[in-house]
């Protein structure tokens, strides 16, 4: 009886008390580091690393591959659901109007192609790839007489344009879009008769780009000089599934027109995007 009690004191006085103080440390790590991944984790999606350390580097990776892959899904799930996609394209800048439309592009969050020169400001083809838009290949010179009288002259003219833009963004692009477009006859004018369109069109996709024409054209190079007849050559022109529109950020009332194109395609049940390699080609027939 005696050693029983005896027992019950050690227990109740000395053990519970001990064991009581363990649990609680115990208790106090594991919520200590629940915390702290917590934190990490909050960092890590916030893009913030500063604590050094491969477990970050690895929750960061993962978070960011969450998100990417939610974002595809996403896209994917709207573009099914849409009546059709636009691909806006813009054709000889970087020029004067290029900031105004991609402030526009920003403030309905559409991302759009720009087929660039040798023209404008590094900084705006900069801008145009920081934020998320394809920087693609059109023309250094953009004259005809000279890019179309021989391969030669078009390639070599071609390698400036791709090194201009490989230089301001660090990315080699390979889709690209020929003045005038693959259907031109301007160049039948200085290729002596050697039906230059039709070697090129071939030579290009051999080297590995992807040229791309357009099947909405808005006329902004043509007769349509203000936003209002801009805009109704576009939508009168959009149809069920891919429509690649032909604009010029060098005419000011066709980067006018973009947010009325783009308020139309939204409550239309279109959606937008910018060209990639993945993107299906549009071609004209080669008449040169
Ligand atoms: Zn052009």
């Amino acid at each position: 009886m005696e050693k029983r009690r005896k027992h019950q004191i050690l227990f109740h006085r000395i053990l519970l008390p001990v064991l009581l103080t363990l649990l609680g440390v115990a208790l106090f790590f594991l919520i200590s580091l629940l915390m702290a991944s917590d934190i990490i984790a909050a960092d890590a999606k916030n893009g913030k690393q500063d604590v050094e350390c491969g477990f970050c580097e690895e929750s960061m990776k993962i978070i960011k591959e969450e998100e990417e892959a939610e974002k595809a899904a996403e896209k994917a799930r709207k573009i099914a659901e849409a009546r059709g996609i636009i691909y806006l394209t813009f054709d000889d800048g970087p020029g004067e109007y290029t900031n105004a439309l991609l402030d526009t592009l920003e403030k309905y969050d559409v991302k759009a192609t720009f087929f660039v020169t040798g023209n404008g400001d590094d900084a705006v083809i900069k801008r145009e790839f920081d934020e998320g838009h394809t920087v693609a290949l059109h023309s250094l010179s953009h004259q005809y007489a000279h890019i179309y009288a021989s391969v030669e002259n078009y390639f070599s003219d071609l390698a400036g344009v791709s090194d201009r833009v490989k230089n301001i963004t660090g990315v080699e692009s390979k889709i690209m879009r020929f003045p005038g477009g693959s259907s031109n006859l301007v160049s039948k004018r200085y290729d002596h008769k050697t039906r230059i369109m039709s070697t090129l069109t071939r030579e290009v996709e051999a080297r590995g780009y992807h040229y791309f024409d357009w099947n909405v054209d808005s006329d902004d190079a043509g007769k349509a000089n203000s936003p209002e007849v801009v805009f109704n050559n576009v939508v009168s022109r959009l149809k069920d599934g891919e429509n690649v529109v032909l604009q010029h950020d060098v005419k000011p009332y066709s980067v006018e027109a973009v947010a009325q194109i783009i308020e139309y395609g939204l409550a239309n049940n279109f959606v937008f995007d910018a060209i990639t390699m993945e993107t299906p080609v549009v071609h004209h027939s080669v008449n040169n």
